[in-house]
């Protein structure tokens, strides 16, 4: 058994992707083979308690400090691993030599690609990537950012997942019966968005998209998130003649009935400042997706990797002329339902957690043996 620590900022219980996705691979991987060291947040206590590996709380943020190195020292030296994983490279990896043991690091997108355009910390990304045993990538989006820089550097990918549990379809009773419960007229089609409202997510283009498409009857729009570009949104949906609702934020359980109940989810993510931000991997679109519902999605870092090929549309420009004339022809095979089943499957076969954890825990045992 390979032991090892993972040093990162990004732990739960505080939310956000990168903590889902560890969240998920640590609590299925044997918890004799690894510690946690991470930072204090609000509710620690409790999910410490609860989750069956040790993890050891410290400061508010871990920066590559001599101050750091020696609260990290303690810990490490008493697990003593055979590899140490640091998440993310900048700035924490950047400790990588303090403890004269193996390396590897998790790169996630943004915060490899937003650093590579400073030139200080491109050469620590490169470097700290250059003394690691390997990169593991959450996706083939920062796998392919990781090799920008180095290009020989040996990366695995393990994209982000879900939980097939919890994220799944349901039988034609049930979603009846949460059509009756989310929408206005469970006759007319229901076109989903889920997401924090911030312009990259694209909700202002799906807004835009229905003053395109007053002729299709019988569309209800449900926008479920909150963020800073709400009030603009709403704005935004005073033009539109179709019913748009609002939920704000909601909790998982009712966020999940309205994946099981949609006909289409749509995801027009776009990258903003000249593709500086982008989206790193959508796990909204699998969220949808894994419940049936076919998506129709932007194309922005790794948001193509998270759409079912055989039901979903890519939007190849973005903009609302393109995703209204896709919404139109996608509708009534939406309708009929007939691909749930497939596009579910599709999901569990490549991205659920219980596999890709077991891929996370060979690809460390591969990059400590060599
Ligand atoms: P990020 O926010 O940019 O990190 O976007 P990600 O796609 O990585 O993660 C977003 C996660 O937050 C997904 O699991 C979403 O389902 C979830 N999320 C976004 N808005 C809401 C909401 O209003 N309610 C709930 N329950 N989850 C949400």
């Amino acid at each position: 058994m390979i032991r090892h620590v993972l040093v990162t900022n990004d732990f739960l219980p505080k939310v956000g992707g990168i903590q889902a996705y560890l969240g998920e691979i640590y609590s299925r991987l044997d918890p004799q083979s690894f510690l946690v060291i991470t930072t204090r947040v609000p509710g620690c206590e409790e999910f410490d308690r609860d989750f069956p590996a040790p993890i050891v709380r410290l400061g508010k943020r871990l920066l590559p400090t001599p101050a750091t190195v020696r609260e990290l020292a303690g810990p490490i030296a008493e697990f003593s691993p055979d590899l140490l994983v640091y998440d993310p490279i900048v700035p924490i990896g950047v400790t990588r030599d303090a403890f004269k043991i193996p390396y590897a690091l998790i790169a996630h997108g943004a915060e490899v690609r937003v650093p590579a355009y400073l030139p200080g910390l491109r050469a620590q990304l490169r470097r700290t990537i250059q003394g690691s045993r390997g990169v593991i990538a959450a996706g083939g989006y920062p796998a392919e950012e990781v090799r920008k820089l180095v290009p020989e550097a040996r990366i695995v990918v393990v994209p982000p997942g879900i939980d097939p549990e919890r994220f799944c379809e349901v039988d034609e009773s049930r979603r009846a019966s949460l059509r009756r419960t989310w929408m206005q007229d469970p006759e007319r089609t229901l076109v989903l968005f889920v997401s924090r409202l911030v312009p990259r997510k694209g909700a202002d283009t799906l807004l835009r998209a229905m003053v395109g498409i007053e002729s299709i009857q019988g569309l209800e729009v449900h926008v479920v998130g909150d963020g800073r570009d709400r009030r603009r949104l709403d704005r935004l949906a005073m033009a539109v003649s179709s019913p748009v609702v609002f939920h704000g934020r909601l909790d998982e359980e009712a966020k999940i009935e309205l994946y099981q109940a949609a006909d289409v989810f749509v995801f027009p993510a776009r990258d903003r400042w000249l593709g500086v931000e982008q989206e790193g991997f959508g796990i909204v679109i699998l969220e949808a997706q894994a419940c049936g519902t076919p998506a129709i999605i932007g194309v922005s870092g790794g948001t193509p990797e998270a759409l079912v090929p055989s039901s979903g549309q890519l939007l190849r420009r973005g903009d609302p002329a393109e995703l209204a004339a896709v919404l139109r022809t996608m509708v009534d095979s939406a309708r009929l339902g007939s691909g749930r089943r497939a596009t579910s499957a599709y999901v569990r076969e490549h991205f659920d957690y219980d596999q890709l954890s077991k891929a996370y825990g060979s690809a460390l045992r591969a990059l400590v043996n060599g």
